[in-house]
């Protein structure tokens, strides 16, 4: 069985399955808890973005995978 790791956290995805336990992010594979806080991640910045627009939406994921890849975890980026 091929073995499938997470580009993020580094940890190893057991039995992968494509779109539900890893999923295939803007050429990144992402498990299911990395996925969950990408999420989070862009709920928390697409709230503060108008208009809604797919160009930085899309460049924005990516800009936030490569930040969890940097640090192995995806964290919402939280102005405080
Ligand atoms: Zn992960």
């Amino acid at each position: 069985m091929k073995q499938l790791f997470c580009d993020v956290c580094r940890r190893e995805v057991a039995d992968p399955v494509p779109g539900r336990s890893f999923f295939f992010q803007a050429q990144y594979d992402l498990c299911e808890d990395c996925r969950d806080d990408l999420e989070k991640a862009m709920k928390y910045t697409v709230r503060t973005k108008r208009p809604f627009d797919s160009g930085w939406y899309d460049s924005l994921v990516l800009d936030t995978i490569k930040a969890g890849i940097a640090r192995k975890k995806i964290e919402a980026k939280a102005s405080r």
